[in-house]
Parts: structure tokens; C-alpha cells; sequence
């Protein structure tokens, strides 16, 4: 028998109705954000089922895509930059001033939004191989985009390189346009300090300081080496915590953690991570040690490598079996945070981070699970079967 849900629910009694408005009268005002700005960070951090279920250990994730200006953790970082620019005078509401970054999207679209909230023109530069979600969503907050070649950071050419250099030029000019801001997220301490402050301490209070791995990819390194400095100095600096590297192909860190030194003698330092190996995964892996990483760097303790094939298989499966819809720089975090777990006693709970949507990453990421089929692959084999971890 067919019944709506109308039907199922029994309706409020004018009495019921008039008891709880009298409660709400008397009751204090909630707090009410003010603005975007007012929707960033205090994400949820919620137990993924299924990589709990299948491993006998709890993972938790931290939602960073909830993150309300531009859906991100950089929501956090944007925000700690531009307060310590216009601190130290070095931007002005209202001035006309533009904000300038290099960025493979995520800083970029938290910059714009913040930008547009704020007061502020933005001017991102970009490299052309990140998906268009990104750019063209730059386009629709209203920042200038200029999408470069990729380059090696020893070039002046390089995203980041230009971006300083157009800050530079703006604020030379002297003209009424206002003044040149040049973020620098890869080298600016107010990146990590940004997760330091708010992401760490989040996460300390949401378990109760009851973790035993914090599992992270590292970009700029900024979230990684706050969160780890936040986490180790309350939990002390012994073993109790590990805190472990993700990292995604063509990426040097993970050499760097493991053996100390980013690159075999076939390979160079400041080459491009696609220039070694083709990756779909977009926002984590980096072939250089910025001030970000390095500021974090001897609390990691360990690191893991993740195939784009693993991170793939893990975006499927939590949309299959948990409804949770991510990215690529998220799903590798997943699989390093399985591969963790499954190296610690049963029960250990492991901390990682879910940084953006897969909504940001149709037409690459996305695109390539659905033209390879992974989905029958799960019937057939457990997760660590599938995710062909020894
Ligand atoms: N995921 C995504 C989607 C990103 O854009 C970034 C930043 N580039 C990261 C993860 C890595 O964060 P961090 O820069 O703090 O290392």
C-alpha cells in the first residue's frame, strides 16, 4: 500500500504549536555567522563506515569541503592571508587592490570569493593541464585568470613565479589601480599558522585527543604541518601520535620522508611532478620542500604512496558504499589513511582529510573512473584486495 509520508507523520496539535513557540520566545538568540567569511572552518568530522567497517579500525574524515566561501581547507588559509596583508598594510578595503596568487584552483577560488566579499580584485595564475571546473569557476566569481604552460619553478614563467611578478608590476605602476598583494600560500607562514589555529585545534576537540594517526597529502604542506604541529604539541612528542605523509605519483616527498633526500640521480629537483609521471591527481605532490612543508616537516613520521589506479578505486568506492562524493587529492588521503590503519593494532582510530568535492572534478578525475569501469571490481574482492595493499 502506497503512503505518503503525510499520511505516516501525525500532525502538530495547536497546543503542541503554541508550547514550543512559547519555549522559542524566551530562548537566547543563536549565534549567526557574519557573512561567508563566517562559514569557515568548524567542518564536521565524521567516521567513514565502510573504510571503518572494512578495516576494523576507525577512520575518520574531516570535512574540509563544507568549508563555506570556496569549499576548501584554503578557505582557512585565504582568509588568515588577506587579515595578515591588511594588518601589516599591505592591502586596503576598498582601495581597489588586487590580490594575486598562483594556484592549481583550490587558494585561487577561496581568494576570489573572499576578494569579491571583502572588497578586493583577484588575479590568478594558473597552470592549463588543471581541469576547467576550476578556471571557469574563477571566471564566474569574477577574478582574472591567466593560464600559463606548465614550467619548472626555476622558470619565470612558472604559475607562482608569474603571480609575484604581476603583484610586483601592479604595485610599480603606481597608478590608481591600488596596490599589489602577492599571497605566496607556498611560502607564506600564514598558511600553516591558519591550520595551526583552527584546523588542529578542531580536530583536537572534536576526538578528544584520542587519535593515533593523522593522515594527510601535502600541496603547499600547510595543512599537514599545522595540523601535526597542533596535534603533537598536545599530545606530546613521543609515539603516541603518527603522523603520516600521503603522497600521490611523481611526487618527491614521499622519497623525502622516507630516505631523506627528494630524487634518484636520474632525477632533478624543481622538475615538474607531471614532467616525471602523469598524474590525474590534482592539489597534493610537489617536487620542492616550501617553507610550509619544511615548517612541519620532522613531526612527520612516516609516508605512503598512492597510485592514481588506488585513488580512483577509493573515490568509487565511497560513492558506492557511502554516498560520499570526492575528489582526487581526498581519495589518495583515504588510502593512505586504509594503509595506515592496517598497520596499527585493531581499534586504532585514524584521522584524514575529505579537501574538496568531486564536483570540482568532473571532467578529469570523474571522468576517467567512468571510462575505465571500475564499479565491477567491487563485488569481488575485499578493500585491501582491491586496493592491492600487501
Ligand atoms: N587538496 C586540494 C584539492 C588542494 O587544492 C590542496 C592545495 N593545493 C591540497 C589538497 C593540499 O593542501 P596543502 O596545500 O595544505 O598541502
Amino acid at each position: 500500500e502506497y503512503r505518503p509520508l503525510s499520511a505516516v507523520i501525525a500532525p502538530v496539535s495547536l497546543e503542541d504549536r503554541t508550547q514550543k513557540r512559547q519555549s522559542i520566545v524566551g530562548a537566547p538568540l543563536p549565534h549567526i555567522p557574519e557573512g561567508i567569511e563566517g562559514c569557515i572552518g568548524n567542518t564536521p568530522l565524521f567516521k567513514i563506515k565502510s573504510l571503518s567497517e572494512a578495516t576494523g579500525r576507525t577512520i575518520l574524515a574531516k570535512a574540509e569541503f563544507l568549508n563555506g566561501a570556496g569549499g576548501s581547507p584554503k578557505d582557512r588559509v585565504a582568509l588568515n592571508m588577506i587579515k595578515m596583508a591588511e594588518e601589516a598594510g599591505l592591502l586596503t578595503p576598498g582601495q581597489g587592490d588586487t590580490i594575486y596568487e598562483g594556484t592549481v584552483g583550490s587558494t585561487g577560488i577561496s581568494l576570489a570569493t573572499l576578494a569579491r566579499a571583502r572588497g578586493y580584485k583577484a588575479y590568478i595564475c594558473m597552470p592549463n593541464d588543471q581541469s576547467t571546473e576550476k578556471s571557469d569557476l574563477l571566471h564566474h566569481l569574477g577574478a582574472t585568470v591567466e593560464r600559463v604552460m606548465p614550467a619548472p619553478i626555476t622558470s619565470t614563467e612558472h604559475f607562482v613565479n608569474l603571480a609575484a611578478t604581476r603583484a610586483r608590476q601592479q604595485t610599480a605602476s603606481g597608478n590608481d589601480a591600488g596596490k599589489g598583494f602577492f599571497a605566496d600560500q607556498f611560502e607564506s607562514v600564514a598558511n600553516y599558522t591558519a591550520h595551526l589555529q583552527t584546523t588542529g585545534p578542531e580536530i583536537y576537540q572534536q576526538t578528544g585527543g584520542q587519535i593515533n594517526a593523522f593522515v594527510s597529502g601535502a600541496g603547499t604542506g600547510g595543512t599537514i604541518s599545522g595540523v601535526a604541529m597542533h596535534l603533537k604539541q598536545h599530545m606530546g612528542m613521543g609515539k603516541d601520535l603518527k603522523v603520516v605523509l600521503a603522497d600521490p605519483e611523481g611526487s618527491g616527498l614521499f622519497n623525502k620522508i622516507k630516505y631523506g633526500v627528494m630524487f634518484s640521480s636520474t632525477e632533478r629537483e624543481g622538475t615538474r611532478r607531471r614532467q616525471q609521471v602523469d598524474t590525474i591527481v590534482e592539489g597534493i605532490g610537489i617536487n620542492r620542500i616550501t617553507e610550509n612543508f619544511e615548517a612541519g616537516r620532522e613531526l612527520i613520521d612516516d609516508a605512503v604512496k598512492v597510485s592514481d589506479l588506488q585513488a580512483m578505486k577509493m573515490a568509487r568506492w565511497l560513492v558506492e558504499k557511502d554516498g560520499i562524493f570526492v575528489g582526487s587529492s581526498s581519495a589518495v588521503n583515504c588510502v593512505a589513511a586504509v594503509v595506515t590503519a592496517l598497520q596499527m593494532p585493531e581499534g586504532s582510530r585514524v584521522v584524514t582529510i575529505l579537501c574538496d568535492s568531486g564536483t570540482r572534478h568532473l571532467t578529469k578525475f570523474w571522468k576517467k573512473i567512468g571510462e575505465i569501469g571500475l564499479e565491477k571490481e567491487h563485488d569481488q574482492a575485499d578493500l585491501a584486495t582491491l586496493l592491492d595493499i600487501q
